[in-house]
């Protein structure tokens, strides 16, 4: 991608309305737009990013036996009154809406209700089990306070995967096998080290659920955390009676203040029996399904690590998930030189290198040095005509002070 095509600009100037780092960041960057409070639209290179999570997410849960699909926002409020999930008194973040007739209509806040209904299309027999669905799809939430950027959204992209298991046994084994592929995710993210699996309220079918929370100043969420045992547990069920019985020590614990990135619930047969999802055993008895919900939230999850990467001059994104690999940062101004550059551009493409091409002719050495830096990329290559004079680039990590004079010929 060429910078002087790029239709986007970095900011120099803080958005006012911001009071998240990530928000202030991306904003800056070129990587997202306010639309409006908890509504935010994303730019090419803010795509790039939210895409290269949503694929490594996309990757895991393939791993586990997902099965992808793509539901409806719309609802149908009849399919939600039969689990008691329409009324706004029980649920107070729905975005309703309706038809030219007056038919209420909702827009999807969570995707149980319907993919329940429209598995029992499918689902019969003991044979037609265990079952993995997933979509990475948009959902709308009402949202009282959005002041977190991208972390809390009205409208936001969810990974939401469903479990359809015949016993609990069969359940407790996939559950178990989703942590790993939670824990995979967040470590291929750059979050490896500061994310716990945590201990939260649970409902009618198990003690717990669990939460996958990051450290961060900027959470919502306060958590104990055990940090040689790497598990945590939410404020919200920290009793002396639950750390005893997950054994845990008080004198472990330390307070900190977290974002909930994901989050694994065991449902067992709360929307299966009102919804009717059934299936008929070896010996020709029927049961109800026994369901699981497990959500991450690609948008919160990239706005995290904008939260956790980033220094005064901007972002530092982990490699994984940066929008390029390459920054190439050309400061040539005659055609001899320009055309160099150009061909280690292509060059750089032509072997599978994305390259973020900073060819703008009028822009200062500095202006696109704090551009790159606000933009975060890992890998910063220039080109001058000083650098060319020794048919080398000078090499330079986001992270790192010092470049490295690196001959052209072996980048
Ligand atoms: P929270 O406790 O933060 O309100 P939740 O427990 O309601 O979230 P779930 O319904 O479990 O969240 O949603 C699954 C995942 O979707 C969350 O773990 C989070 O990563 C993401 N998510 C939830 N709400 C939002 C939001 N408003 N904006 C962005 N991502 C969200
Ligand atoms: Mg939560």
């Amino acid at each position: 991608m060429r910078q002087s095509i790029l239709f986007t600009n970095t900011l120099k100037e803080s958005p006012k309305d911001e009071q998240s780092k990530n928000a202030e960041l991306l904003i800056r960057g070129g990587f997202i737009n306010k639309e409006m409070a908890g509504v935010y639209s994303y730019l090419p290179l803010g795509l790039r990013v939210l895409n290269k999570i949503n694929n490594i997410i996309r990757e895991e849960m393939n791993n586990i036996g997902g099965q992808e699909v793509h539901l409806t926002v719309l609802q149908n409020p009849e399919l939600w009154k039969q689990t008691n999930r329409w009324s706004d008194e029980i649920i107070d973040n729905w975005f309703k809406t309706s038809l030219k007739n007056g038919t209420e209509l909702g827009m999807g806040f969570t995707h149980e209700e319907p993919l329940t209904q429209l598995m029992k299309s499918y689902v019969h027999s003991y044979k037609d089990l265990p079952a993995y669905v997933y979509q990475i799809q948009t959902k709308f939430r009402n949202e009282k306070r959005s002041k977190s950027g991208i972390m809390r959204c009205r409208e936001f992209l969810m990974k939401d995967l469903y479990s359809f298991s015949r016993s609990q046994e069969e359940h407790d084994k996939f559950y178990e096998k989703s942590k790993d592929a939670y824990l995979k995710i967040f470590e291929r993210c750059g979050l490896g080290n500061n994310t716990y699996i945590t201990f939260a309220s649970g409902g009618v079918f198990s003690k717990y659920s669990h939460e996958f929370q990051t450290l961060t100043d900027s959470g919502e969420d306060t958590i104990f955390v055990d940090k040689t045992k790497k598990i945590a547990v939410n404020k919200e069920v920290y009793t002396d009676e639950v750390l005893t019985s997950l054994g845990l020590d008080k004198k472990e614990l330390v307070e900190e203040k977290a974002v909930e990135v994901g989050n694994i619930f065991t449902l067992g047969t709360k929307y299966s029996e009102p919804l009717g999802l059934k299936f008929t055993d070896e010996n020709g008895k029927e049961n109800s399904v026994i369901m699981g919900s497990y959500g991450i939230g690609p948008g919160r999850l990239m706005g995290t690590v904008a939260e956790i990467f980033n220094d005064e001059s901007g972002l530092l994104w982990p490699e994984a998930v940066a929008p390029f690999a390459v920054h190439l940062v050309s400061l040539c101004k005659d055609e001899a030189d320009i055309k160099k550059a150009d061909d280690i551009y292509n060059n750089l493409i032509a072997e599978g290198v994305e390259v973020l091409y900073d060819d703008r002719i009028d822009a200062s050495a500095g202006a696109k040095f704090a551009d790159s830096d606000l933009i975060g990329i890992p890998k910063r290559i220039i080109v001058s005509t000083k650098t060319l004079a020794e048919e080398s680039v000078e090499v330079k990590q986001r992270n790192e002070k010092e470049s490295v004079l690196v001959k052209i010929h072996s980048l």
